[in-house]
């Protein structure tokens, strides 16, 4: 142990023990990732053996001379985010997957650096494993990042003004139409009121996107009840749809504290894709019910379903199954990633249960209290 943690042994003095053995081309690659500021680690899963070269040392703010134990690594993470990329790399060694997960570290008195950490197993002769991969300093990639997020907001947040005006005066011509009897009038304004929609929900969906990934959505928490909401969101998807395939499977009142516009884009959200992932006017079914102390929403579909492998990902930003069924349909893989976010925020949780080719079901809870 003692000379697996020597001062400067990574990468030269790799013990050459079973489960190094694969590693023992890595004394070139390793120089290489080096020069280029790339970290490169390895840890038995079952010892916790953690062997970080010098630059994953400097990268986590710790001196190259300096013994790095991986706790020690965790622990320069600053606390709001620890808990996560622990969970995270955790969940990857208990089920021997790969992994790659973001965070800030917390560098002493210099600014705030972020880093990338990329993870994979090894499998050794006696089925023991142990993992392996990088370390990346992407401060600067994420500062552009933040940047173009605050663009997006700032003109989102500009074209949400005039379309609410307009919304506003589409509901006053309909009022004096309806008056008139003038259904031609009434027709028109029903559509130009379903376009003006959809913008304002994609507007809100970017909204949600750049303080997503600053890594502030804020909650603006109340108290209201789920099922009325619910059917709103019902009423309002048909209407954008044109369709009336949704059934609300019969909810008792529920009384929750929470976001209520970040909910309806939830809601919107899973509704529009159990309705876009579909064939038109193929049944979908909500049920909401308290599960202990929290309520349970489930959004049902019976479309086009989803394999297991991307399931994994699908919470992922930009991620978008390809395939020949989806090519077709438009979008941006942001929908589902902002649901998630901001569920996680409400200390809720988001899951998906889905058969290829027989539908699918997404879940999410909020607490109750
Ligand atoms: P978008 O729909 O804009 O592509 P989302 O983040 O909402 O982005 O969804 C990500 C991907 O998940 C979609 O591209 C689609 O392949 C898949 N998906 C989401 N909802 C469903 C569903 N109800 N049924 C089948 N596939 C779905």
């Amino acid at each position: 142990m003692d000379k697996i943690n020597e001062q400067n042994a990574f990468p030269k003095s790799i013990p050459k023990a079973e489960m190094y053995k694969p590693f023992q081309s890595l004394d070139i690659t390793g120089i290489a990732l080096e020069s280029t500021n790339i970290g490169i680690w390895i840890i038995d899963i079952t010892t916790r053996v953690f062997l970080p070269s010098p630059c994953a040392k400097e990268l986590f703010g710790c001196a190259t001379d300096k013994e790095m134990s991986f706790d020690g690594a965790m622990h320069q993470i600053p606390e709001r985010y620890r808990p996560e990329v622990i969970a995270t790399i955790e969940n990857a060694f208990t089920k021997r997957k790969s992994f790659s997960i973001v965070f800030p570290i917390a560098d002493g008195d210099t600014k705030q650096r972020w880093l990338s950490i990329l993870g994979g197993c090894n499998n050794t002769e006696d089925d023991n494993c142990y993992f392996s991969g990088v370390v990346m300093d992407i401060t600067e990639q994420k500062h552009n990042d933040l940047r173009k997020s605050k663009f997006i907001g700032m003109v989102s947040h500009e074209l949400k003004t005039p379309l609410t005006v307009l919304k506003a005066y589409i509901q006053m011509l309909n009022t004096w139409a309806k008056k008139q009897k003038d259904h031609f009038t009434i027709g028109a304004l029903s559509k130009a009121g379903r376009q003006v929609k959809r913008m304002l929900n994609m507007i809100n969906g970017l909204l949600n996107l750049s303080g997503a990934e600053a890594g502030k959505i804020h909650l603006n928490k109340q108290d209201f009840l789920i099922n009325d909401l619910i059917n709103e969101v019902i009423e309002e998807t048909q209407f954008i749809t044109a369709s009336d395939n949704t059934v609300l499977v019969p909810c008792e009142t529920i009384q929750v504290h929470a976001d209520q516009d970040k909910i309806e884009q939830v809601l919107i959200n899973l509704l529009s894709n159990a309705a876009k992932y579909s064939s038109k006017d193929s049944l979908i079914e909500i049920s909401c019910h308290k599960v202990d102390d929290k309520v349970q929403i489930s959004i049902k579909d019976l479309g086009m379903g989803i394999s297991p492998e991307n399931i994994e990902k699908l919470f992922d930003p930009n991620y978008r199954v390809e395939s020949k069924e989806t090519e077709k349909i438009s979008g941006f893989g942001i929908g589902l990633y902002l649901c998630s976010e901001i569920i996680k925020r409400h200390q809720g949780k988001i899951w998906v249960e889905s058969e290829l080719g027989k539908g699918s079901i997404f879940f999410f809870t909020l607490p109750l209290n």
